[in-house]
């Protein structure tokens, strides 16, 4: 029998087309966040996990497909050996696509004048600028090299955004330091609604701070000035990159306005997934569609065995069958996904 053609682009049956690729490089993170993971696990065996050439040809076929956007994350992209060759070899290979990255900081500082030239742009995940509270929800006394390295890279001037989990009782008390940083520097600084994820997740209704909540506690130290959809002036790039983030400036009492943003990132309160663009690939070589949905498609032996046509077939495949998540998480008794966001990714 004839084989079906492959379609262009990946769209879904929602009418959603995949633009934007995140890998998990590796599980492994040097952090041990107590939102992400409840305790010291093993991380996955070596030879599970997807080598970077084979990365590289999920991203050729992602690109194929009309995907310019790349996000690398992890646990943590710089714990794994090699992964700044990895990044170099994409970026000669894929010189237009669009290369991100999600990182706790603590190891960038051999490699931020490379992260500089190839252009990327880089996440930081950060959620508190109290050494004590950065230990007890990291479990790691590393504040002060994430420091260190936001300091250079701000000086170097790259692209930078700060992701704070938001905890009720946890980090409430620094969103006012952790917004100054978009306050004096052209950064944004977007708080995450906590999600519900993995079977031994600590989420729970106490923990879980809703984005109106944390909007009204920053109104009690800025003015906030929503930033407008048109794309204007000096907002128009940050309009484009904002991704799913709500963002506003924030003004002093004396008048005073912010050089950068205060994000939301409402995943759980109020979903963005009718516009979602996303495709995953986790750690171990599986294809997840949708954060919140626990089917994965095993494209690593596919590709070991078969070739990456089978895995372009499998590619479309997923993609066609893509959920709602807002729907999964609607209708979900405990937490959502079974496998730990290290794997995932975030
Ligand atoms: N190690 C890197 C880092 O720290 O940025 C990348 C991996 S980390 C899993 C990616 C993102 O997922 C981080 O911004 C983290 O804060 C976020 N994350 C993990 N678990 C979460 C949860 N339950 N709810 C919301 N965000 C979460």
């Amino acid at each position: 029998m004839e084989k079906k053609a492959l379609p262009r682009e990946l769209t879904d049956s929602h009418g959603r087309t995949v633009r934007y690729l995140r890998i998990s490089v590796t599980d492994r993170c040097n952090l041990c966040c107590r939102y992400c993971r409840t305790r010291e696990v093993p991380f996955i065996e070596h030879e599970k996990i997807l080598r970077f050439e084979e990365m590289e040809e999920i991203v050729r076929l992602a690109v194929n497909f009309g995907v310019h956007k790349l996000r690398l994350t992890g646990g943590e992209p710089f714990a794994r050996k090699g992964f700044m060759s990895f990044l170099k070899n994409l970026r000669l290979r894929f010189p237009r696509l669009a290369l991100r990255l999600t990182t706790n900081g603590t190891l960038l500082a051999p490699y931020l004048e490379d992260l500089k030239e190839l252009g990327v742009s880089v996440n930081l995940s950060l959620d508190s600028l109290d050494r004590e509270k950065f230990a007890a929800i990291t479990r790691r006394d590393m504040l002060p090299l994430v420091t260190d390295n936001l300091r250079r890279m701000l000086e170097l001037g790259i692209p930078l955004k700060i992701n704070a989990v938001a905890m009720r009782g946890v980090n409430e008390a620094d969103l006012p330091a952790l917004a100054s940083l978009a306050m004096e520097h052209p950064v944004d600084v977007r708080f995450i609604e906590f999600m519900p994820m993995g079977d031994e997740s600590i989420w729970s209704n106490d923990s879980f701070w809703p984005a109106a909540q944390i909007l009204e506690a920053a109104r009690t130290h800025w003015r906030l000035e929503a930033v407008r959809d048109s794309g204007e002036s000096a907002d128009a790039a940050t309009v484009q990159e904002r991704g799913p983030a709500r963002l506003w400036k924030l003004r002093t009492p004396d008048g005073r306005l912010s050089r950068g943003h205060f994000g939301l990132i409402t995943s759980v309160s109020q979903s963005f997934c009718h516009s979602c663009n996303r495709l995953r690939l986790t750690a171990d070589g599986h294809l997840r569609t949708c954060l919140f949905d626990d089917r994965e498609y095993p494209i690593r032996d596919v590709l070991r065995k078969e070739g990456p046509e089978a895995v372009a077939r499998i590619m479309a495949e997923a993609v066609a069958g893509k959920p709602v998540g807002a729907d999964i998480l609607a209708a979900r008794r405990g937490p959502v996904a079974r496998k730990r966001m290290s794997a995932i990714g975030g």
